[in-house]
């Protein structure tokens, strides 16, 4: 999605007369576009914008802006935490950068932009692409399930679903420019609102593109009309990615995830009969509030059972104003990371095996 988002601004700035600089000393203006669904991206972002210091010395008319979710999450608090910036600006801003940037230039007053995070985009497609055959392709902004962890919903806003015939015009212009991959991108796919599956029908039938990728799709919302599509539609692709987070239903409750282990594991099932061939792959948080070793165990044991193609695994971190946030982190930080590696140690091995038998 910010692969995708930096695409998108940068097609705006050299629609305005900009141009890209052909490294970050030469750059009169150096834009940070963040994540901040886990507070080690968060981290990360601020003291790599802190690294700037010296050259923000040295060249006092060096504009500092910060985008994504970090920025709609912080507003002016990131001015704070990082003094150099000179411009905060949420997704839903994202299309005032040229003109906050000349602001900023002509008054070297700070300028923060957060107060759109609700407003559907108003451009159709990013003008620029980064090249090669994968292009990525937003179908829905925000998302509505309030998951109690996370912080999505927050600074990307309610759910907010592209129209099916802008759609298919941006793929078809893509297809023209000789991409051949298309990856769907939202919060949640399978609620996109002017129906999923009927998209992926009609996606299927555009010229030219030979692969349709797809995520996130969650599991209270993906059905068997789904996995019949990824069997039928011969562009789609094969493989899954379908977050457990967890496999105790306490926790699953407590996450607010409106799903149990059980329906997790017939899903799985029903997706391996239809889409033989298919890959399954998986994200889960250890150390959620609350999670004892019983419940750890029940993941360990879904993670052993279900066999996933990958897993991306990791520890919890409160992001206020999540909801989560009112339940105590009670798993210490050296027990998270016990955890972590228990079942990233399984993967692994289960990874390899998987290898050997291909
Ligand atoms: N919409 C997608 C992606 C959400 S963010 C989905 O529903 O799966 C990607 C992953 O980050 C999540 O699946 C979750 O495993 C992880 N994540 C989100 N918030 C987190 C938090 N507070 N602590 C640790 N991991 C988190
Ligand atoms: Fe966050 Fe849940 Fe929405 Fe994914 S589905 S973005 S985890 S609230």
């Amino acid at each position: 999605m910010n692969v995708r988002d930096s695409e998108f601004v940068t097609g705006v700035l050299l629609g305005s007369g900009f141009q890209k600089a052909s490294s970050e000393d030469k750059a009169d203006v150096i834009i940070f576009n963040s994540c901040s669904v886990r507070k080690h991206a968060e981290d990360r972002l601020f003291s790599n914008i802190s690294e700037l210091k010296n050259l923000k010395k040295k060249k006092p008319g060096l504009i500092i802006g910060l985008m994504g979710c970090t920025a709609q999450a912080y507003k002016e608090k990131a001015i704070g935490r990082a003094p150099i910036i000179d411009f905060v600006c949420g997704p839903g801003n994202v299309h005032e950068i040229p003109a906050i940037i000349k602001k900023v230039a002509k008054s070297h007053r700070a300028i923060v932009a957060t107060d759109k995070v609700d407003s559907p985009r108003p451009e159709l497609f990013p003008k620029f692409r980064i090249e090669g055959l994968l292009a990525y392709v937003s179908i829905s902004e925000g998302c509505n399930n309030y998951c109690s962890y996370c912080i999505v919903p927050y600074v990307r806003g309610r759910e907010r679903s592209r129209d099916t015939t802008d759609i298919i015009k941006e793929v078809k212009d893509l297809a023209s420019r000789g991409f051949k991959e298309i990856m769907l991108l939202g919060q949640n796919v399978n609620s996109y609102k002017y129906g999923f599956i009927q998209l992926l029908e009609k996606l299927n039938n555009v010229e030219g593109i030979e692969k349709i990728r797809f995520m996130t799709s969650h599991p209270k919302d993906v059905s068997r009309e789904l996995f019949e599509a990824m069997h039928d539609l011969e562009k789609i692709d094969k493989r899954l990615h379908l977050p457990v987070q967890s496999g105790s239903d306490r926790i699953l409750k407590l996450m607010n995830r409106g799903y149990t282990k059980d329906h997790y594991r017939k899903l799985v099932s029903m997706y391996k009969k239809l889409v033989p061939g298919g890959e399954i792959t998986t994200d889960i948080i250890v150390g959620f509030p609350r999670e004892t070793e019983r419940d750890f165990k029940d993941t360990v044991r879904l993670v052993e059972k279900t066999q996933f193609d990958g897993a991306y695994i990791f520890k919890y971190s409160p992001r206020p104003p999540a909801r989560s946030c009112k339940l105590k982190d009670d798993v210490p930080p050296e027990e998270k990371q016990r955890r972590l590696a228990v079942i990233l140690d399984i993967q692994r091995e289960m990874s390899r095996k998987k290898r050997r038998c291909v």
